[in-house]
């Protein structure tokens, strides 16, 4: 048994790693091992996106142990916080929340009444509900336009009107599980790299991208298969093919992220920081998360999200970069500071959580015989597309393969 594994990403290795000892298998890859998750080397690694887990990633950490990463796997309760106007609030203890002088107490106090509430919902009734409407009609208009406007455009950009209340009520549900000093976070010391290579050994990678062919099996890139796991982006699967495997659309979004070494921080210790009004909806200082002697130097990603025809994913990098080092001055960080300034794009980087996604859900076994997809869009990835999710989309669509094989 032949089977092609279309992309080398968490899924597409998670996959081939589950089906090695079953199948010969081949995976295609047509940019970098990793995928989402792929790093920039000088002379260390860092991850191109930011990237950190939790301790609910019950697949995930599975692969590390099984990988023999443990050992350096670290974790860390990190400091979050929100700028407002360009002046930065910590919000981590109970008194900084209660400091915060852009939302009022009855707003704090609704604000963590529907964060506990979250934990015992039935999200899935409101997935036809929009996210803008469902939380005006719960939690009222300042809270929207306060709290959550900003977050959702740094989270969906332009199309955040069109996310489903549900996505929101079970991501508060499954991300309000935190320890009272704050959220705990892990990261592979030096880099998540080391998985995905580990990941790699052992296994055929080709890096071409994959032309899919239908004949009596599946064709691709001029080889016969007995089967195909797509893990790559849906539109980029041939449009035939989609319409007759039967997969539903998915919006995507696209991640726009400027990574920068500088010499300076932005925040006295804050590593996760929301930004309101901004061209980044985030500013995410990696060293306030893992040694700066790591690097010798500071790193910061500014996150954005765009639609993939949105300006900012189509706007030059250069321009980019000027744009970026204009707003960190709001910041206090000069251009002297700054070491290097790198912009990442991934034009498919997550779905879009769409009103109505939920039944939208790609099913890891096709209308098309031999022909399965997993990653991104797969149950596990949902309300959030994560490493976790992926591995586990991974696992699971090889165990679906096994059990076809073997009728
Ligand atoms: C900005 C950002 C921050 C993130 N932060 C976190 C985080 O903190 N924690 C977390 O858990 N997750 C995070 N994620 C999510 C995580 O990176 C992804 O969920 C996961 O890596 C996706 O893996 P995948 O294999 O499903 O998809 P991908 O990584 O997209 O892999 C698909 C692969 O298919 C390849 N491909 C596409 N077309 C073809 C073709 N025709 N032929 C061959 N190959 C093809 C692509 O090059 C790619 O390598 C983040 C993602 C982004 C974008």
């Amino acid at each position: 048994m032949k089977i092609a594994i279309v992309g080398a990403g968490l899924t597409g290795l998670s996959a081939a790693i589950a089906l090695k000892k079953h199948a010969k298998i081949t995976v295609f890859e047509k940019g970098y091992a990793g995928g989402l998750v792929s790093s920039y080397c000088p002379h260390y690694c860092i991850e191109k996106f930011y990237h950190h887990c939790f301790r609910q990633d019950e697949a995930l950490l599975y692969m590390i142990k099984k990988l023999g990463l443990s050992s350096k796997l670290v974790w860390k309760v990190v400091r979050v916080g929100y700028a407002v106007g360009g002046k930065i609030y910590p919000l981590n203890t109970p008194f900084e929340i209660l400091r915060y002088p852009h939302m009022s107490f009855m707003d704090k106090v609704k604000l963590a009444l529907f964060t506990v509430k979250s934990r015992k919902r039935d999200y899935t009734k409101a997935d036809n509900t929009g996210v803008v409407e469902g939380i005006r009609n719960e939690l009222g208009d300042s809270l929207l336009n306060n709290f959550f406007m900003p977050l959702l455009k740094a989270k969906f950009g332009e199309s955040y009107k069109e996310v489903s209340y549900a996505w929101l009520l079970a991501r508060v549900s499954v991300r309000s599980n935190r320890k009272y000093s704050g959220e705990e976070l892990g990261y592979i010391r030096h880099g998540f790299y080391q998985l995905t290579e580990k990941m790699q050994e052992g296994i055929e990678i080709r890096n071409e991208a994959a032309k899919i062919e239908r004949s009596s099996g599946w064709i691709v890139n001029g080889e016969k298969f007995d089967a195909v796991v797509y893990t790559a982006p849906l539109p980029e699967l041939d449009g035939r093919i989609r319409r007759f495997a039967g997969v539903q659309d998915v919006k995507y979004q696209s991640s726009v992220c400027a990574l920068v070494g500088s010499k300076e921080t932005v925040t006295e210790d804050l590593y996760w920081t929301n930004v309101d009004n901004a061209i980044f909806g985030a500013i995410i200082e990696h060293t306030h998360f893992m040694p700066f002697e790591d690097y010798g130097e500071h790193l910061i990603y500014l996150a954005s999200y765009s639609s993939p025809s949105g300006w900012l994913f189509n706007t030059e990098n250069d321009e980019l970069k000027k744009l970026y080092l204009k707003e960190l001055g709001r910041f206090g960080l000069r251009e002297n500071d700054i070491n290097w300034i790198r912009i990442f794009k991934a034009r498919y980087s997550g779905p879009v959580y769409e009103k109505g996604y939920l039944s939208r859900i790609t099913p890891y076994r096709t209308a098309l015989k031999g022909f399965y997809i997993a990653g991104m869009t797969s149950k596990p990835s949902y309300p959030e597309r994560s490493m976790n999710g992926s591995i586990k989309a991974g696992m699971e669509v090889a165990e679906v393969v096994k059990a076809d094989m073997e009728v």
